[in-house]
């Protein structure tokens, strides 16, 4: 289910502040040059950006 329009050009990576992509069951950081990349779950069509429920990347 996709995002709320305009919502994912709120969000961003509360790790690096990067804006976020959005992916079919993730919102991933598109920070380039760090090694952030963490990718966030979206659980019932919600965003869960936070840290510790974050995927690293592999
Ligand atoms: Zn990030």
């Amino acid at each position: 289910m996709p995002l709320e329009a305009g919502l994912l050009e709120i969000l961003a990576c509360p790790a690096c502040h990067a804006p976020l992509k959005e992916t079919d069951t993730e919102l991933v950081c598109t920070a380039n040059g760090t090694d952030c990349g963490l990718a966030y779950p979206v659980r019932d069509g919600i965003p869960v950006l936070l840290v510790d429920e974050a995927r690293r990347p592999a």
